[in-house]
């Protein structure tokens, strides 16, 4: 039986594009393996959104080539787009397939490659795939491209115009997750807001259908820019199944410097949307990307963007030192900072963000939520096994149990009881913890 190993850098989109494949690959007869020596076939979806990432790129392709140079290599993604020849030009590749023929990739493998497909051991549709990162939850790409123009941004250039799933192509797809007993979808995209603006829909209806045509139990969102949200969006999230959190990338507080970063969403719009989040939704956790030291950026502006988030709040910051991007119109840009200053200005947002985040987790405390415990535990000294999930507005808890207890999988109500450096503490009454057969055979 042929293998096929799949594996990918970057984005969330770059994870959920290899459940795809690896799904489309099984319903051709190939068996999907996690060793690259083991395979014939090996694909990566490479990252560029940084001139480290596409470096990092072509390390993992020489590195899987090295492992195993007889298996045939793809190679796909923001990377491969934008560097197609030199991406051709490195030793072991055998096909380069551009972002825009991503949907066509499998289907390129048998053709070009001439890998034969083997109906006989091809799987059933909705039949387990066996490469599901983790069990619990599972990435599901619903659109691809952006129509904005953000100067710092590569992925817009490597990834073209908006392009949206059919929404019986996302129906059918988490179905088939769900029948696999995964608990929760993130939808993701590179614009998801834009999601529908090419075929006649918008996210609202998406969301709405798949709360009507799925029995997927939590349905959260991976990074949506924060405009072209459809009207009465916020009402989702009524319905338990939407989960109270979104990461909404706000990149500077200081609107001179979002203009020059040409983001179409200016600090009294963002204000206003996370306010409307926070009024209609109970217990709504906003989480964001800020972009330190771009280009041109003064004391002034930095101080500025300090004194918005610390206003607005914000459960999690994830925070990006600016480095220039070749093919971008910032990297233009005159003003470009020194390293000192962007580290400089970074710890000091770091602070910040830890502080916020403290206050975030605190105010979760003496609640009791409905948290989705992943993966496998942890053997602690005591002899208690650590598990560790998420809320539903997505704060990091854990809880430690008997070894006889296995909750992975599982969606436990859990009191929070305590903030312990950066996750909540949790407790789960004994009355409701699965047991086991025997202690889980645990990793040390
Ligand atoms: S909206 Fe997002 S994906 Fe589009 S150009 Fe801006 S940063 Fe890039």
């Amino acid at each position: 039986m042929s293998k096929v190993f799949l594996t990918a850098l970057g984005c969330r989109l770059n994870e959920a594009e290899l459940q795809r494949w690896a799904q489309e690959y099984q319903a051709i007869g190939y068996q999907v393996t996690q060793r690259a020596d083991d395979a014939s076939v090996m694909v990566v979806n490479t990252c560029a959104v940084t001139g480290e990432a596409a470096r990092k790129s072509r390390q993992v392709i020489r590195k899987f080539h090295r492992k195993n140079p007889a298996a045939k290599m793809v190679v796909t993604g923001c990377y491969a787009s934008l560097e197609e020849q030199q991406a051709n030009e490195i030793l072991g590749v055998d096909l380069v397939v551009p972002n825009e023929q991503k949907d066509q990739l499998v289907a390129q493998t048998q053709a070009v490659l001439d890998i034969p497909s083997m109906p006989a051991m091809a799987t059933e549709p909705g039949a387990p795939a066996i490469f599901a990162r983790n069990k619990e939850r599972a990435f599901i790409k619903v659109q691809d491209g952006c129509r904005y123009r953000c100067t710092f941004c590569i992925v817009t250039v490597a990834r073209g115009e908006e392009k949206s799933r059919t929404e019986q192509s996302i129906i059918d797809e988490i179905n088939q997750h769900v029948a696999e007993g995964v608990q929760e979808i993130v939808i993701a995209g590179v614009h998801v807001g834009g999601y529908g603006s090419d075929i006649d829909s918008d996210l609202y209806s998406l969301v709405k259908a798949i709360l009507a045509k799925t029995e997927i139990a939590r349905i959260r969102f991976a990074s949506v820019e924060p405009w072209d949200l459809p009207e009465g969006f916020f009402e989702l999230f009524a319905n338990p199944r939407v989960l109270p959190h979104m990461h909404l990338p706000l990149q500077s507080g200081a609107d001179s410097v979002l203009r020059r970063m040409a983001r179409r969403c200016k600090t009294q719009e963002f204000a206003q949307l996370v306010n409307t989040a926070r009024t209609q939704v109970p217990g709504f956790n906003v989480t964001t990307d800020i972009i330190v030291g771009f280009p041109g950026e003064t004391e002034q502006e930095f101080a500025e963007t300090l004194a918005y988030i610390e206003s607005v709040g914000f459960g999690h910051i994830h925070i990006f030192t600016y480095s220039p991007r070749s093919g971008t119109k910032a990297a233009r840009l005159p003003g470009q900072l020194d390293n000192a200053t962007k580290k400089q200005r970074s710890q000091r947002l770091h602070q910040l963000a830890a502080q916020l985040k403290q206050q975030a987790m605190q105010a979760q405390l003496n609640q009791q939520v409905a948290v989705l415990w992943e993966g496998s535990p942890q053997v602690l000294d005591n002899g208690l096994v650590r598990f560790i999930g998420h809320t539903p507005n997505y704060h990091r808890v854990y809880v430690d149990v008997p070894a006889q207890y296995d909750l992975s999988n599982q969606v436990l109500m859990t009191q929070l009881t305590r903030v312990d450096g950066e996750m909540l503490e949790g407790q789960v009454e004994s009355a409701e913890l699965p047991k086991t057969g025997a202690p889980i055979l645990l990793q040390s």
